[in-house]
């Protein structure tokens, strides 16, 4: 994705963090623990963090979690943890900021979904209240809205109005007005545009990108993409691969979010690792060599070939947090895997280093590759360990260039 031009947007700082068009993308993430219970959110805050996550979000649905949150801030800040922390209102938001100005000032920005803020004349003036309190405490916000709670008096006047609109274009309509006009209520009632960041989630993919490409037309605001409600396993992150790709390929999108449901024994931070993987293969953000292997075929000895395979991205994982503070660019580089001869050697010279495994009718001999040349031949038994320790010295020979 070379080339790629994004959307223009204005910079939103949170905390110590920018997002907008001259901004890398943002990864966030959200903790799915009980906010009040403070060591198990600070760990997996600790955790969301050190997966690589920029930004992480905590529910804040009532006085027990409006408590907790300076506390756990404070400590996460004593370990050294800078990441930002955002507090999800819903409901209550306007009257827990105002009751709990710890909590106000310690959050980096806010969330408010103007579907849960209230009804009627009420939904205004808690909306206000709560932008006010964002403008007192000199946080962002961002305008969250979702289709599965949609502001209920907004959705009835546009069904009202647009009568000849199948039911998914009127709440996708509903959406993108609930945004805006949200979006201009704040800005008239003081709070900046480099302060505002808009989201309007949905939960098909189709939908979702449609809804967003909307958005993007119709205004510049900082866009924080999402599928909601993705699922889980490999159906959620193909889902949301899928939709974000489609709207980060047109430059749409300054933070992103991949939502998927829990799976025993799988960590939270997969959220993050998966969103990750998304943008290096965008060509959108470098954070750790990429490995290139070959899916393998019968040419192959499959179990050899998938162990080497292995055996490097679990080498490269291990060794990412020591190269990334001695070599600078280490991120960027292409270690090539690859299983025979018809694509190893052409792969392994694209690479910055690579290795071409013998197939089963060739010499029995594994040639490395090193800056698009032949650097030698591995003969003979450990073929990985013999290989993982080139690489090592690559690395090392790249930190004495730089
Ligand atoms: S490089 Fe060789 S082993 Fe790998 S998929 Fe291609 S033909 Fe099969």
């Amino acid at each position: 994705m070379t080339g790629l031009v994004r959307r223009k947007t204005p910079s939103v700082k949170i905390g110590g963090l920018f997002l907008g068009s001259s901004h890398l993308i943002a990864v966030q993430s959200m903790t799915n623990t009980l906010t009040a219970d403070q060591e198990a959110t600070f760990r997996q805050t600790r955790e969301l963090s050190d997966a690589g996550a920029d930004l992480v979000r905590w529910t804040v649905n009532d006085e027990a979690a409006a408590q907790a949150v300076p506390l756990i801030v404070a400590r996460l800040r004593d370990q050294g943890i800078s990441t930002p922390i955002i507090g999800d209102f819903h409901f209550n938001g306007h009257v827990l900021l105002n009751s709990f100005p710890e909590c106000a000032r310690a959050l980096d920005k806010y969330r408010i979904n103007p579907g849960n803020v209230g009804r009627g004349s009420r939904h205004d003036a808690h909306f206000e209240t709560f932008i006010k309190l964002a403008l007192e405490y000199d946080k962002p916000v961002r305008i969250g809205v979702n289709s599965g709670s949609l502001d209920p008096d907004l959705l009835a006047a546009m069904t009202r109005r647009t009568k000849r609109q199948t039911p998914k274009k009127i709440i996708s309509q509903a959406m993108i007005k609930s945004a805006l006009d949200s979006a201009a209520f704040a800005e008239k009632l003081g709070l900046k545009k480099s302060q505002i960041v808009l989201s309007v989630k949905m939960s098909t993919v189709r939908d979702m990108v449609e809804v967003y490409e909307q958005l993007a037309n119709q205004c510049d605001y900082v866009l924080h993409l999402g599928l909601t409600e993705a699922g889980g396993g490999l159906p959620g992150v193909v889902a949301s691969s899928a939709a974000l790709s489609l709207l980060l390929g047109q430059g749409i999108g300054d933070t992103i979010r991949v939502s998927l449901t829990p799976e025993p024994g799988v960590k939270r931070a997969r959220e993050v690792e998966v969103a990750r993987h998304l943008l290096q293969s965008l060509g959108l953000r470098d954070f750790m060599p990429q490995v290139i292997s070959c899916p393998g075929c019968g040419r192959t000895s499959g179990e050899e070939f998938q162990r080497l395979a292995a055996d490097v991205r679990a080498f490269v994982s291990a060794q990412m947090p020591r190269w990334k503070k001695n070599v600078p660019g280490v991120e960027r580089l292409k270690i090539a895997v690859m299983g025979c001869v018809v694509n190893g050697p052409g792969e392994s010279c694209h690479a910055d280093i690579g290795i071409s495994l013998p197939g089963r009718q060739e010499k029995p001999s594994a040639v490395v590759y090193r800056n698009g040349r032949k650097f030698c031949d591995i003969k003979g038994e450990k073929v990985n360990a013999k290989f993982l320790k080139i690489l090592n010295e690559f690395i090392r020979t790249l930190k004495s260039t730089k």
